[in-house]
């Protein structure tokens, strides 16, 4: 059935597979080929995923003189679209990982450590290894941490035993969540899905993992035997009300049960039980398997530098930066990309895309003695796969508008294998192409 949509469209296709690299390259990110601007600023980049690796492409491109430092302790890179692929059973462990050698531009200089220290005022960052490093501009890109140990109860050694997932860990704990939901799979049961009630990246992944569980058992026959219930932290089951509204619509028709205003607090593995804070007090479910997503928070070297909003997300620490030029709000010679940003939207790779040329325009214009003027609107999108081989690209800005890429092609709220094979297919090919500065 696939291959005769594919031969029927194929024309459409071929323009969509062009234009997909919009997906998370996008029209007018391109940077631009000018001349290099000369300068001898020191610029530390903290974090060298998605957004950190980026950037230091960017402005290698667009700088002659420039003192980059490029500051992680990982070193593997990690492709995390990818995560709910692995733990659908679709890819394996190592389609998410890559060496952050790979996509390292040559003139930049690499520290392989974490920033333990950010100082702000004195305009210096120390590493877990104790180098200190001075700088004129600092990019934060460090993503965010997942609070695991708010769950109580719970320990990644416990995922993958006892029916107990964690999509978001890691490229290991995906594999091992599928095997965990394949085991399961077999003979049925109930499935407790969640997300938690701070900000979240890709807060559409965990309803994609609630389709494809409902989808898996379809196909091994132990739908008809189990029950799968998604529980959401508030009332709403996304934070664009006309996507909650054809979820809703996906939810009753898949027979997946809604449980509204719980949020996760402990899990007891041995026993499979999850309990969640509830405005009645706490409620405790039986699972057979479930996918935990712990809250979400800036890193703790970022909360003590003061780089926070002080009365905004308190419990979570994302740095204050202005909504369209990411600059921060009282130290202008901060930036922010991606997860870090303590704005309303934005937290996928798609709206990294959107980031960079923002910040790259307002620094190098900074630097060549003039002004920016790039601003972003809070582009974020989210494909939302609802079985395997169809998916809504979903994409909005900060006012929920939908700012489809593709309008009049690809419909934001229809189900399609287009968009499916966007997610499965082309999303990595354009994020490495972003990686390396290439869109
Ligand atoms: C399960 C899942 C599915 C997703 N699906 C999609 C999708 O379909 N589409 C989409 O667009 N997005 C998706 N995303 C979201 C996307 O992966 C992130 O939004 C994106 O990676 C954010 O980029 P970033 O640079 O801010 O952070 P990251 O890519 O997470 O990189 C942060 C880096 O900072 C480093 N770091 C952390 N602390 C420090 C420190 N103290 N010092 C120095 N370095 C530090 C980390 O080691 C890491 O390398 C998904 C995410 C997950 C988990």
């Amino acid at each position: 059935m696939y291959f005769s949509e594919f031969t029927a469209s194929r024309r459409t296709f071929l323009g969509m597979a062009a234009g997909s690299l919009a997906l998370v390259a996008g029209t007018g990110s391109t940077p631009v080929q000018a001349a290099k601007t000369r300068t001898s600023a020191k610029i530390v980049i903290l974090g060298a995923g998605a957004g950190g690796m980026a950037i230091a492409n960017r402005l290698v491109d667009r700088l002659e003189g420039a003192e980059i430092t490029l500051v992680d302790g990982r070193q593997e890179h990690w492709y995390q679209p990818g995560f709910t692929l692995i733990a659908a059973g679709l890819k394996p462990a190592s389609y998410s990982v890559s060496r952050n050698e790979q996509w390292l531009p040559r003139p930049v200089r690499y520290i392989n450590e974490y920033a333990a220290e950010l100082d702000p005022e004195t305009q210096r960052v120390t590493t877990t290894g104790g180098t200190r490093l001075d700088y004129d501009y600092l990019i934060v890109a460090t993503g965010l941490i997942l609070d695991w140990d708010a769950i109580g109860g719970f320990s990644l050694d416990l995922v993958g035993q006892n029916g107990l997932g964690a999509v978001y860990a890691g490229p290991e704990y995906a594999a091992k969540t599928w095997r965990a939901l394949d085991e399961f799979a077999t003979r049925g049961g109930r499935a407790v899905f969640m997300r938690p009630t701070t900000e979240m990246k890709c807060a559409g992944a965990p309803l994609k993992y609630s389709f494809l569980t409902d989808d898996h058992l379809r196909r091994k026959g132990t739908r008809d035997a189990s029950e799968v219930v998604y529980t959401t932290n508030s009332q709403a089951l996304f934070g664009v009300p006309i996507v909650t509204e054809k979820l809703e619509l996906i939810m009753r028709r898949q027979d997946i049960n809604v449980v509204r205003h719980h949020v996760l607090k402990a899990i007891d593995a041995g026993a499979r039980k999850a309990t969640f804070d509830t405005p009645d007090g706490e409620v405790t479910l039986d699972y057979d398997f479930t996918n935990v997503v712990p809250p979400q928070r800036a890193p703790q070297v970022i909360r003590d530098s003061g780089l926070s909003w002080a009365d905004r997300w308190t419990d979570q620490g994302w740095i204050e930066v202005e909504m369209d030029t990411l600059r921060h709000k009282r130290y202008p010679n901060v930036f922010g990309i991606g997860d870090i940003n303590g704005v309303p939207k934005g937290k996928t790779a798609a709206s990294v895309k959107w980031h960079l040329p923002v910040v790259e325009d307002h620094l190098v214009s900074e630097l060549a003695g003039g002004e920016g003027t790039r601003t972003y609107n809070g582009y974020t999108s989210c494909p939302l796969i609802t079985r395997v081989g169809r998916a809504m690209l979903i994409e909005f800005d900060y006012h929920d508008n939908l700012v489809p890429s593709f309008p009049g092609v690809v419909a934001p709220l229809e189900e399609l294998w287009i968009s499916w094979l966007m997610k499965e297919v082309a999303l990595k090919a354009t994020y490495n192409a972003m990686l390396r500065g290439r869109a």
